[in-house]
């Protein structure tokens, strides 16, 4: 049974505060996450709750999985059944799934990730702007996203004249909402605006799902953004059993729209609510916590919290001022062998946090030649290789013939005799004929200039499509299925002739192998397998957990993180390396010239050293190398707001370059440069 002493009284508190709306606001390290998973517990075994009426909301799938994994442990596995721990996006799918039709779609709508955008994008521009480039697209769909996530309709949404952007996106949202509708495809930020719609149009549906989930639960508050709050204050709605944790000083994600104000308006917003803070920390060394402290009461809109630990001082915090970035990266791996042999550490106990993803390249590079195991968390995904999106492709088809981006990828895809000039013919008679291209290709004697071999080619894509389509819909055989599929298309043939260098080659096809792994392993888990449960899976993953074939995964059980700053949220690792302490790097140049918001940079800062335990270890480049030119780096601001009595510049440090006496001479000029900068 769950006992309740084993938190504090304010913990307590939180936990058995079941009715009416709570926010829990506490800093970093204090319990928050874990005030979530024990009042579940909570509920279920000492109110008698179901565990269907429970929905628990994590940012990211990563977060989700651990947090049901230690429900599971605290009350077992068979109790928890029926009980929803998701993203915002996978409880969005989940209700969407069950209810689109209400919206026109169709239930087997297809998710679009990035790159799929930006295939529909750049088709549209091009019928604008004959050059136009994949950064135009990129730009257009960030404006497009930017709007959903405030809610904002096409037929609303309004340029600002001075901004061309801003006016050829005015442009292109609505047709790129019309063609996602035609295509049954939805993107990302569609999940939530459709489902606030859905919910907003059907009193009916809104009413079910608010009486279904009795008890709400939401994790790192202080990152929703205005849709998701919507749907939040939507599903609370009449009975308002909502709780939400967050710390307004870790609200990292206002570039992506989340308002801190959302944290600071709760109590307005929900009349009774309970308010409770949490000051005591238990993560983190009394040194990591007064310098974090230090840091980030530097904020002007905040919330005062004190936190406490009633841990002792700990080690002073390192700060290692490095020749340049190779140097940096090299200190951190003579740092990680050295803590390893003193404290007995594995390499999964090491974190090495970055502002910007680009800055893990020097730290790979050495790891790799140290020969030390290391998961990099974000960058390229699994997913996102193109060996392996070209079979998602073909899987998306099967299961939604309209989703036209897809069915154009896979079209000559391996080489079939449709050629550009076929597939441009094609594209235009659908448009004219405002018939779906899918119904062309299954009618191509209607377009009439097109060669006989043409029209056989299309014929034969069309009644393989068919034929796989007949067959996936037994789950059962799905992965029989899938393993005839890759080998009737004979890809890794065409691998082969489009890579010149074998082993890449090689590379490419075993990944294309591993998506029979991945759906093994998803036939495994789910209990009523689909085609459409595994494509789910697929577009849900988020950026947090490395996406990497079973030889990468076994490599990377025991091996330090390499991660950027958002990455790091809600995570906790005994040693924590916060690399490029710079101006321009931490804070990032664009708030310094472009947003002028620092106070979001200081929060993440903040964020990178609450993730330490025991050791927190700063560095900074005298010398950074930016598209091969080494440019002069002055240090971070942030690094003079802690106390300088909390940091050791340790004396045995390796001279970064040159003879003792010039090196000497740099690092104090380095360090006048912090005084003058800031004038202390
Ligand atoms: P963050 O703001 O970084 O998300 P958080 O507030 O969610 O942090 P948790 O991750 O829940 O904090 O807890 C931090 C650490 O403190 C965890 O290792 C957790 O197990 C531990 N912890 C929390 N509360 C207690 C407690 N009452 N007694 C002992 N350990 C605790
Ligand atoms: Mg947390």
């Amino acid at each position: 049974m769950f006992d309740l002493n084993s938190l504090n009284p304010q913990q307590r508190a939180a936990v058995s505060h079941t009715e009416g709306p709570l926010l829990l606001l506490a800093g970093a390290g204090s319990g928050k996450t874990r005030v979530i998973t024990c009042r579940i517990v909570y509920l279920l075994q000492q109110r008698g709750v179901s565990p269907r009426q429970l929905l628990a909301v994590t940012f990211t799938n990563k977060a989700a999985r651990e947090m049901r994994e230690r429900v599971e442990e605290m009350v077992g596995g068979k109790a928890v059944r029926g009980m929803v721990i998701a993203t915002f996006h996978s409880l969005c799918v989940r209700i969407l799934k069950a209810n689109i039709e209400r919206l026109g779609y169709k239930k087997n709508f297809s998710i679009y990730a990035a790159s799929d955008q930006q295939q529909l994008v750049r088709r549209l521009l091009r019928d604008e702007i004959a050059d136009a480039t994949g950064k135009d697209a990129e730009q257009i769909l960030w404006q497009i996203s930017a709007a959903k996530n405030r809610l904002v309709t096409p037929g609303e949404f309004q340029s600002s004249s001075r901004d061309p952007v801003s006016c050829m996106t005015a442009l292109i949202y609505p047709r790129y909402q019309k063609e996602l509708k035609a295509y049954n495809a939805v993107d990302f930020d569609d999940l939530l605006v459709l489902t606030v719609k859905l919910l907003e149009k059907n009193p009916d549906l809104l009413e079910h799902y608010q009486q279904l989930f009795r008890y709400q639960m939401v994790d790192e508050y202080q990152d929703t953004n205005p849709v998701q709050y919507r749907l939040l204050k939507l599903l609370a709605g009449g009975h308002g059993n909502l709780c939400v944790v967050g710390d307004d000083d870790q609200s990292i994600y206002g570039f992506r729209g989340a308002d801190v104000e959302t944290i600071l308006n709760f109590e307005r917003d929900f009349p009774g609510t309970r308010l409770i803070k949490l000051e005591q920390n238990y993560r983190s060394t009394g040194n990591i916590l007064a310098a974090a402290n230090a840091v980030i009461k530097n904020n002007r809109k905040r919330k005062e919290k004190a936190l406490w630990t009633a841990d002792g001082a700990g080690n002073l915090i390192d700060y290692l001022i490095c020749a340049d970035d190779e140097d940096e990266a090299c200190r951190v791996i003579e740092r990680i062998h050295a803590e390893r042999g003193r404290h007995q550490l594995e390499y999964a106990d090491f974190a090495i946090l970055y502002r910007t993803n680009s800055q893990s390249r020097s730290f790979e590079e050495q790891l790799r030649y140290e020969n030390i195991p290391y998961v990099l968390i974000g960058g390229q995904q699994f997913f996102e290789r193109k060996e392996v999106k070209d079979i998602i492709a073909y899987l998306k088809v099967l299961l939604n013939p309209f989703d036209e981006v897809n069915l154009l990828r896979i079209l000559n895809y391996p080489k079939r005799n449709i050629g550009a000039g076929s597939a441009d013919k094609l594209i235009r008679y659908s448009a004219e004929a405002e018939e779906p291209l899918w119904t062309i290709l299954q009618q191509s004697e209607r377009v009439a200039d097109l060669k006989p071999r043409t029209h056989e080619a299309i014929a034969q894509f069309v009644a393989l499509l068919e034929c796989y389509r007949q067959r996936f819909q037994q789950p059962r055989e799905m992965l029989e299925t899938l393993r005839e599929m890759l080998e009737e298309l004979k890809l890794a043939e065409e691998i082969y002739r489009q890579e010149n260098d074998p082993q890449k080659a090689r590379r490419r096809i075993e990944n294309q192998a591993e998506v029979l792994n991945a759906m093994a392993s998803y036939l495994e888990r789910d209990p009523e397998p689909s085609l459409a449960g595994f494509l789910d899976k697929v577009s849900l993953l988020d950026d947090d957990g490395p996406k990497q074939n079973d030889k990468e995964k076994k490599l990377a059980q025991n091996a330090v993180t390499l991660m950027s700053l958002h990455s790091s949220k809600g995570l906790e690792f005994p040693v924590v390396f916060l690399v490029g302490m710079e101006e321009g790097v931490l804070p990032h140049k664009k708030s310094i010239y472009e947003t002028f918001d620092i106070d979001e940079e200081r929060r993440l800062c903040y964020v990178g050293i609450t993730r330490a335990q025991r050791q927190l270890v700063l560095l900074g480049a005298q010398q950074r190398r930016k598209y091969g030119q080494l440019e002069q780096r002055e240090p971070s601001r942030f690094l003079v707001e802690i106390p300088q009595e909390l940091l050791t510049r340790s004396a045995g440090d390796k001279p970064p370059v040159g003879t003792p006496a010039e090196q000497e001479q740099s690092a104090s000029n380095f360090f006048s440069g912090i005084s003058q900068l800031f004038g202390d």
